[in-house]
């Protein structure tokens, strides 16, 4: 009876039912509910993966609709932080799945937390801070994930079975230094793009836990806007630090970034912990597109929304307006990127 509703899936032969009892038997986390995130629990959802987690730190806003098509007008006006939208929305698609939201900044202290006990992890991050801890977190514990990332017209999507394939320190050793990277908020993003990539992450999600098909092997690309559709193949590296020498310093670490509230000021300050020096001339033209930037050779300055951001060249950042050190770090990753 309950596997009814699942026809049009279960008549696919390479599923089959038995794919599909194993799906309904599976656990799953979604860490970011953006773009991505809402693809992937949309479909995750209908497909019938039996428990389901969704993490985000964010609420929605109008800028957001674009895209995120678990999303709409009434969210905005209820001020609901996406995992809560996401989570209401999913179970009126399908009561039979164990819809479960947190809201939460995922850090060094909780992400082994978040992931454990759960057959799959899927990024729907918009940060490498994030990635790396969720890497780290995934090598330590043995649990597959399946990183994920789409900017502009583009997007890329690998899965990583650890100890098997590639991790994603194998593939880049280090993050990105802060402010190197375009993000979504720099460089803007065309809504098909996280449907494609977020489809690929959900079909990749449902071969492994069916353990049905072949997992895609190596690093899936795709511009939408160029039609490009490439996969390149990535080696594990016996060197790898996370994988390879079963260090995890994302987990050790402290944070990526110190985040102190300054005092009595409105304002919290953003200091990364690895060394790194920005060209403020070349972050500026990035910030160009969503509103004005003036900047000289000591410090660049932005306003977006009711915040103020300066940040130095040391990447160091003063985020005005807030004293919430959690939309401060959320500014941080959306303008200048993590
Ligand atoms: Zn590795």
């Amino acid at each position: 009876m309950e596997l009814e509703r699942y026809i049009r899936q279960t008549i696919f032969s390479p599923l089959g039912e038995e794919g599909q009892r194993r799906l309904l038997a599976s656990s799953v986390v979604i860490i970011g509910c953006g773009g991505l995130g809402c693809n992937i629990a949309n479909l995750l959802t209908r497909a019938g993966v039996g428990h389901i987690r969704v993490v985000d730190r964010d609420y929605v806003e109008l800028d957001n609709l674009h895209r995120q098509i678990l999303f709409d007008e009434e969210d905005i006006e209820r001020g609901l932080p996406k995992a809560i939208a996401a989570a209401e929305k999913l179970r009126k698609v399908n009561s039979q799945v164990e819809i479960k939201p947190l809201v939460a900044d995922v850090h060094h202290r909780n992400v082994e937390e978040i992931i454990k006990d759960r057959d799959l992890v899927l990024d729907g991050t918009d940060n490498f801070e994030t990635r790396y801890l969720i890497n780290d977190a995934c090598v330590k514990h043995d649990t597959p994930w399946i990183y994920g990332g789409a900017v502009g017209s583009y997007g890329m999507t690998m899965n990583i079975i650890p100890h098997q394939t590639a991790c994603l320190r194998c593939l880049f050793t280090e993050p990105p230094p802060p402010g190197t990277i375009p993000t979504c908020d720099t460089m803007g993003i065309l809504g098909s793009v996280p449907a494609v990539i977020g489809s690929i992450e959900a079909t990749e999600a449902i071969k492994l836990l069916s353990g049905k098909g072949s997992p895609n092997p190596g690093v899936i690309h795709i511009d939408l806007w160029e039609n490009t559709f490439e996969v390149f193949q990535v080696a594990r590296q016996e060197t790898c630090p996370s994988c390879g020498q079963g260090k995890f310093e994302f987990l050790e670490a402290k944070e990526a970034a110190m985040v102190t509230s300054l005092c009595g000021r409105n304002a919290v300050q953003i200091t990364p912990v690895t060394e790194v020096t920005i060209s403020l001339p070349a972050l500026a033209k990035r910030l160009q597109a969503i509103g004005e930037v003036t900047f000289n050779e000591f410090l660049l300055r932005f306003q977006v929304n009711d915040y103020l951001v300066t940040i130095f060249p040391d990447a160091r950042a003063i985020i005005r307006g807030t004293s919430d050190e959690t939309v401060a770090r959320n500014l941080y990753a959306k303008y200048i990127g993590t």
